[in-house]
C-alpha cells in the first residue's frame, strides 16, 4: 500500500509499505481521510520522543472496515485505545488509563491507504456524513473535552461569560466554534499568522487578535481561558487574562516550563484545568455536532491527496497555511 512516512526530522516520506498487521482484536480499515494533527507536527520537529522515525504518523481518521462485524461500513476511528478494565476507564475517564495507545505513536497510523484499529475503537457516523467532517472527530472531541470540564465548574453559564482562546490551530478554532455552539458570545481569540486570523474571521465566531502586537482586549476580565498552546509565554497571558475566579483550561502542550503565577492563582481563587484527549462519549457528540453543522460548514478545511502530504507538513511548518487543518486523501479518492 501506500503510506506517508516520517523517515526522519522534518522528512516525510510517500512510498510503498507493507499492509497493516492486526492484532488480536484489531479490524483493518481503506482510509477515506485523515487529518494531520499538532502533535504529528510536534513528531515532524524531532520533539516527540514517543514517536520515533520511521512511523506512519496520523490518527484522526475515517474509513470504511474490511473486516469484522462493521465489514462494509464507513466509520471514525477513536484512536485511543484503552484497558476499559482499570479505575479510570471504569469511571468514565478511560483518557486517563494509563495504559492507552494512541495509533501513530508506536503503532502504525493512518497516512496509508490502510490502518489497523481494534474493532472496539470504531465509532458509527451517518451514512451521508462526509469523510472529511468525520476525520476531524478527533480534534473536535478534545476542545468538546476541555469545555466540558469548564461547563462542570463553571458558576455561570457559558452564554453569560467572556471567554478568551489563546491559539488558533485546530483545536483553537474548534474551541471558539464549540463555545459559540453552546451559547457563548463573547470570545476573543488569539493567533500570530495572519493568515489563520483571516480564516477564522470568516467563520465569524470570535474576535481575533495578533499577540505579538497587542494585549488580549479585555485582559484581566476573562471568565475562562482556553490556552490551547501551552507554553510558558501563554500560561503568563492566561493569568495576567483571567478574572477573579475565573478559570484557565490548559489545552496545549507545547512546553512545560513557567508561566504561572501562583500567587495570583491562590489569591483570586483562579480555577487551573487541564485536559487530556477525550473520552468515547466526547468522540460521539463530536460527530453528532459535525453532523449537524453546529460547527459551521467547515470550509476552512484545506483537502490534500496523500501523495502530497510531505509538502503539507512543510506548508504547516513555515506557516504557509491559512487553514486549521489540513486533511489528506488517498490519491485514488481525489483523482
Ligand atoms: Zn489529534
Ligand atoms: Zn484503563
Amino acid at each position: 500500500m501506500k503510506a506517508l512516512v516520517y523517515t526522519d526530522t522534518q522528512e516525510i516520506t510517500y512510498r510503498d509499505e507493507p499492509q497493516p498487521s492486526p492484532r488480536v482484536g484489531d479490524v483493518v480499515m481503506n482510509v477515506s481521510a485523515a487529518a494531520i494533527c499538532g502533535s504529528d507536527m510536534h513528531a515532524y520537529h524531532g520533539h516527540d520522543e514517543r514517536r520515533v522515525p520511521p512511523l506512519i504518523l496520523g490518527h484522526e481518521v475515517c474509513g470504511t472496515v474490511i473486516d469484522g462485524k462493521h465489514a462494509g461500513k464507513r466509520m471514525v476511528i477513536n484512536p485511543l485505545m484503552t484497558c476499559g478494565v482499570c479505575h479510570d476507564c471504569l469511571s468514565g475517564r478511560s483518557n486517563l488509563c494509563t495504559k492507552r495507545e494512541l495509533i501513530g505513536m508506536y503503532l502504525q497510523g493512518a497516512f496509508a491507504d490502510q490502518v489497523a484499529i481494534e474493532e472496539r475503537n470504531l465509532l458509527e457516523i451517518p451514512d451521508d456524513m462526509s469523510p472529511i467532517s468525520a476525520s476531524i472527530t478527533e480534534p473536535t472531541a478534545t476542545a468538546l473535552h476541555a469545555i466540558a470540564l469548564v461547563e462542570r465548574i463553571a458558576y455561570r453559564p457559558l452564554s453569560e461569560m467572556k471567554c478568551l482562546v489563546l491559539g488558533g490551530g485546530a483545536i483553537g478554532l474548534l474551541a471558539a466554534l464549540v463555545l459559540k455552539a453552546k451559547g457563548a458570545s463573547q470570545i476573543d481569540l488569539g493567533e500570530t499568522n495572519a493568515l489563520r486570523r483571516a480564516s477564522i474571521d470568516e467563520q465569524h465566531c470570535a474576535t481575533t487578535y495578533d499577540p505579538i502586537k497587542e494585549q488580549p482586549p479585555h485582559s484581566g476580565d476573562y471568565d475562562v481561558v482556553l490556552d490551547c498552546v501551552g507554553s510558558g509565554i501563554t500560561r503568563n497571558v492566561s493569568c495576567e487574562a483571567v478574572r477573579p475566579g475565573g478559570i484557565i483550561s490548559h489545552v496545549g502542550l507545547q512546553d512545560s516550563k513557567g508561566g504561572f503565577d501562583s500567587r495570583k492563582i491562590t489569591l483570586q481563587e483562579v480555577t487551573v484545568l487541564g485536559n487530556y484527549c477525550y473520552t468515547t462519549a466526547d468522540m460521539k457528540a463530536s460527530i453528532d455536532m459535525l453532523y449537524q453543522e453546529r460547527l459551521g460548514n467547515l470550509n476552512w478545511i484545506d483537502v490534500r491527496p496523500m501523495s502530497a502530504g510531505g509538502q503539507a507538513f512543510d506548508d504547516l511548518h513555515n506557516g504557509r497555511v491559512a487553514a486549521a487543518k489540513i486533511v489528506l486523501q488517498p490519491d485514488h479518492l481525489i483523482n
